[in-house]
């Protein structure tokens, strides 16, 4: 069976013209005798608008949050309207979108009165967004001539019930996916289906976390065994540094699941972190690829990747992170210090990215959270705390950064200019980090790329993009 997932991110889904453009996509896959099951994102910005109305509401602002919920339903309404015009889907489907909204609205105006949103309300009033968008680009497929099934993910997909950013329970969903997915495959449908909402196993709406339709799309490709899952998104591919604010970065043609991971998990925001996991588990290939060029072979993502003669693959930035620093008069190697620095962590439910120690102090970063307060109260109690925000961790991975001597030095050489207040390359020997102040993120990225993607592998690197931009 040629099983393939294709998931489409929010700009792909955004207006009339975007869901066009992935519904001939969807098409030319069929007619190329492949069996794709479809996952979408909520229409972009969706997310963001449903989490500001919940905000308003938790506030005491119906009418701010009703008002957001009204623009929402009628840009959902136009955009259905325009689409399916012909099918005797249409009507069902705009009562679909008013009934959807009609609940939200009910939610929104309790929440204004209990003034107390909870995660698990707010995993409900996003899960809209995605419950909305699945259905009418299911019905649009339709009317385009792509025999499409909407299903709602919260059927297939189950996870635990840690709202906001639930993890999945995989057992579960490859027995879902087996039971409601595989007979409409069989039929010749393409099943269509919201990323990111997901339920619990009392049936209660959970989220996987923000930009979790990745995770939903490898989730449902590694249950079902498909030969690829396609990320459809708005570049063309992971690039060599985010294009956002490297305009010159290059395509990577091939990178391996291991550098995929790394570069995912220090903020390549292209692929949520844990997209990797069950496409590993099942050795699946991942392709990302440019919806609004759909032309372009993207980037593949496997499990080995050829040898790249240029150090690096891509330079990755997580911003939005605190430093703490605890220092102690005490030995800090003293049996179990560590652990109970850790122990706080982890009661907090806080995960650290990166570790430095000296002989009195140790410093540790984490994502700038509510909780940290908190946590510098409690490491207070065994040594001196502090923290600092608005920091930002440079990634660069490469395969073989460890074996290529004089490589930091090269790296800290390029950005002279900007202070690094930490430093590590750990264990992983594809992977070199450093922590600087968020505000010079941007520019260390360019200074970098500048001197390290100025004569890349062609093997690897799309090189021929470059060349006709700077000869046109
Ligand atoms: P989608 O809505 O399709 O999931 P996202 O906005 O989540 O799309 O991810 C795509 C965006 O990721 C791009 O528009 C780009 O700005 C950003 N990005 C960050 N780092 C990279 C990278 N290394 N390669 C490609 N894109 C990147
Ligand atoms: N719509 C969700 C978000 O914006 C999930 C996703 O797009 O992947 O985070
Ligand atoms: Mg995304």
């Amino acid at each position: 069976m040629s099983l393939v997932v294709m998931k489409f991110g929010g700009t792909s889904v955004e207006d009339t013209a975007a869901i066009g453009r992935t519904a001939a996509i969807v098409a030319g896959r069929v007619a190329l005798g492949k069996q794709p099951v479809v996952v979408v994102s909520a229409m972009a910005k969706v997310t963001d608008q449903l989490l500001r109305a919940a905000a308003a509401a938790s506030v005491g602002d119906r009418t701010g949050a009703l008002a957001i919920s009204s623009r929402l339903r009628a840009r959902h309404r136009d955009t259905a309207a325009e689409l399916v015009k012909n099918s005797a889907d249409a009507v069902a489907l705009i009562n679909f979108i008013d009934q959807k909204f009609d609940s939200l609205d009910e939610v929104l105006r309790g929440l204004s009165a209990i003034l107390e949103l909870t995660p698990r309300i707010s995993d409900l009033i996003v899960s809209y967004g995605e419950r909305i968008s699945s259905r009418i680009v299911a019905a649009a497929f339709c009317e385009r001539g792509v025999a499409a099934t909407h299903v709602d993910a919260r059927e297939v997909i189950v996870t635990d019930s840690q709202f906001q950013k639930a993890a999945p329970l995989d057992e579960h969903i490859d027995k879902r996916a087996a039971e409601k997915l595989l007979p409409l495959i069989a039929q010749g449908k393409v099943p269509v289906m919201g990323g990111f909402i997901a339920s619990n196993e009392a049936g209660i709406t959970t989220t996987l976390g923000r930009g979790g339709s990745d995770f939903t799309g490898a989730l449902i490709g590694g249950a079902l065994n498909a030969e690829a899952i396609e990320i459809w998104t708005d570049v063309d591919g992971i690039m060599t540094s985010d294009p956002r604010v490297c305009p010159d970065a290059l395509r990577v043609k091939v990178i391996s699941f291991e550098e995929a991971a790394e570069l995912a998990y220090f903020g390549a925001k292209v692929l949520h972190p844990a997209t990797i996991l069950p496409a590993v588990k099942k050795n699946i290939p991942v392709l990302v690829l440019n919806s609004r060029n759909a032309a372009c072979e993207g980037t593949r993502i496997t499990s080995l990747a050829p040898r790249c003669k240029s150090p690096f693959k891509s330079i990755a930035v997580k911003k939005k992170l605190s430093i703490i620093d605890v220092v102690a008069s005490r030995m800090l190697m003293t049996h179990g210090y560590m652990k109970e620095i850790f122990t706080i962590f982890d009661k907090h439910h806080c995960a650290v990215d990166m570790v430095s120690t000296s002989e009195v102090s140790v410093s540790l970063t984490v994502d700038s959270n509510d909780n940290l307060p908190a946590i510098a109260a409690d490491l207070s109690q065994l040594a001196d705390v502090k923290y600092e925000g608005h920091k930002a961790l440079v990634c660069m991975v490469g395969d073989d950064i460890r074996g290529q001597s004089g490589m930091a030095a090269q790296v800290f050489g390029a950005i002279k200019h900007i202070n690094v207040r930490m430093i590590s390359q750990g264990a992983s020997e594809i992977n070199m980090s450093f922590m600087i102040d968020e505000d010079d993120a941007d520019e260390a990225v360019r200074s970098l790329h500048a001197v390290f993607f100025n004569d890349p592998d062609p093997t690897i690197f799309d090189v021929d993009a470059r060349k006709e931009v700077r000869s046109s």
